[in-house]
């Protein structure tokens, strides 16, 4: 199944993405970790990406897209959740040609809604382990006891001032892909509130009637 989970920062795309990973074996494309991973490594690519990361705007469109193309060819163009991309009407314009290209087009596109106030309680809680990558929320999903609290770390982006701007920058340029694939039968939309499990419920049960209809 070709997929795009798409929401604001803050969702529960990346949680969900892997979720799709381990229990249905469609592989989790994301382009921040991807970027994060660059940076750790101090690449080409990490060294120009990070001031755009750390301001909490959007990496340039032509350096993401090389490296969407990338993971979605190794992968073989099939069974792949991209998490993160696109996030341009660019973006969102080359991956349709991408796809056409390759006859291999999106199966749906998951919308996670989410009021803003709870984006932002979840961004400001959220801690990651250093080197696992593993997410917590300090409240609801805290990391076990006996991890070193050393290896548990805020994500650069996460600080309150980023946040804010990251979700504009959603609103103003990546908000508007919903018509996009709403225009073209992609789109699902399903409530991203409430518990992880509950969450990724609700996704499968909306991908099964999907394909049951198609
Ligand atoms: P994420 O982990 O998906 O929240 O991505 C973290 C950061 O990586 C974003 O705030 C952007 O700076 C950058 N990034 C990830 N994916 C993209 C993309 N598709 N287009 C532009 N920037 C991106």
């Amino acid at each position: 199944m070709r997929l795009v989970i798409f929401g604001p920062p803050g969702a529960g795309k990346g949680t969900q993405a892997g979720l799709l990973e381990q229990r249905r074996g469609i592989t989790q494309v994301s382009t921040g970790d991807i970027l994060r991973a660059a940076m750790d490594q101090e690449t080409e690519l990490g060294r120009k990406a990070k001031s755009y990361i750390e301001a909490g705007e959007l990496v340039p469109d032509a350096l993401v897209r090389q490296l969407a193309e990338q993971a979605i060819a190794d992968e073989g163009y099939d069974d792949f959740v991209l998490d993160g991309y696109p996030r341009t009407e660019q973006q969102a314009a080359w991956l349709t040609e991408f796809l056409t290209a390759h006859d291999t087009p999106l199966n749906a596109v998951v919308s996670l809604d989410v009021p803003d106030d709870e984006l932002v309680r979840r961004l400001s809680r959220r801690r990651v382990h250093a080197d696992t990558g593993e997410t917590y929320h300090l409240d609801h999903d805290p990391p076990p006891e006996d991890v070193d609290d050393d290896l548990i770390v805020q994500r650069s982006d996460d600080k309150p001032e980023t946040i804010r701007n990251r979700l504009n920058v959603y609103r103003d340029e990546t908000a508007p892909l919903a018509s996009y694939y709403e225009d073209r039968g992609l789109l699902v939309s399903v409530d991203g509130t409430g518990g992880i499990e509950e969450v990724f419920e609700r996704i499968v049960e909306v991908l099964e009637s999907r394909a049951h209809s198609a």
